[in-house]
């Protein structure tokens, strides 16, 4: 069977920058790392492949410096590894992102299962696996904590609910997004690490996935950003005085007032 995971290389840490001018992620002096929930993701497919026989193939989109991100999924047990990386790419909404990662896996054929985080630490959308399903016209499941079973055209995964669990089947090829419940990353071995330092990164561009240019990059994403802000948050405290009964008509009337 033929697993893709889907990584995104991301800044390490929660406190993201925005250009105010540019309204794009400030990425400089910022580490970059594996988006946190692509990591279950990767062990996930490396779990299916142990289990069932196969490959696993890491797949990204992103600036050449994402090779750090597909060489790091190599250390932790991806078979093989394809970046998606061309000007033609820049400035994608996660529509375009999505035709993008979907025009790929088209050229790489035969994949059984496509496994992707469920959202990632800086767009932070949970959009691209749903619309990956979409464009690819195959079954989808959000938030899986457990694959129960998998075999040839079939998989039936449990998902996390507010409530509960829920069970689905469905035929594959599928897409799933994973929660962290799902397993505990493994850490890369010795092997895995001297593998990753000399495999191959294949890198493709737009003509390479046969992408229409208008339906990438910026002309190919209907989203526009048109402004980035945090809420300010006012905190404007009153006391009131005087008797208890008084005091509470005064809340209510400034209550009555807000309302
Ligand atoms: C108008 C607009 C312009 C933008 N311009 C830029 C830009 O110039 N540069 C830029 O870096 N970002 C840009 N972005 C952000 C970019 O669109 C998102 O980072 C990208 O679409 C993924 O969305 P997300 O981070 O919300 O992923 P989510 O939907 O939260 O990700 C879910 C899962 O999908 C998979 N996934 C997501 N993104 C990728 C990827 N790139 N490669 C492989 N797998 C992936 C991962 O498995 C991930 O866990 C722009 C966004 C908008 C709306």
């Amino acid at each position: 069977m033929n697993f893709v995971v889907c990584i995104k290389q991301v800044p390490g840490t929660t406190e993201i920058k925005i250009d105010p001018v540019t309204n794009t992620l400030v990425r400089e002096g910022v580490e970059s790392i594996i988006n946190p929930f692509d990591t279950y993701a990767l062990e996930e497919g490396v779990r299916l492949k142990e289990r069932c026989g196969g490959k696993v193939i890491a797949l990204s989109m992103g600036p050449p410096q994402a090779e750090a991100a597909l060489r790091e999924a190599i250390s932790l047990g991806a078979d093989e590894a394809v970046l998606l990386s061309d000007r033609a790419f820049a400035g994608s909404d996660t529509w375009a992102t999505s035709y993008a990662l979907s025009r790929a896996i088209a050229r790489l054929g035969d994949c059984d299962l496509i496994i992707c985080g469920r959202q990632t630490l800086d767009g932070d959308t949970g959009q691209v696996g749903p619309e990956l399903a979409e464009m690819l016209q195959i079954p989808f499941v959000a938030y899986v904590s457990n694959v129960e079973e998998i075999r040839d055209g079939y998989i039936r995964v449990q998902r996390m609910v507010e409530e509960g669990y829920e069970l689905f089947e469905m035929p594959l090829p599928a897409v799933i997004t994973v929660v962290k419940e799902i397993n505990v990353p493994r850490l890369p071995s010795l092997r895995g690490s001297m593998k990753a330092r000399t495999a191959k990164i294949t890198v493709w561009g737009g003509d390479d996935i046969g992408a229409d240019a208008g339906k990438s990059g910026v002309s190919g994403s209907p989203t526009r950003v048109v402004r980035i802000f945090f809420p300010k948050r006012v905190c404007k405290s009153e006391v009131f005085k005087g008797p208890v009964e008084e005091q509470v008509e005064q809340l209510a009337e400034r209550l009555e007032q807000v309302i």
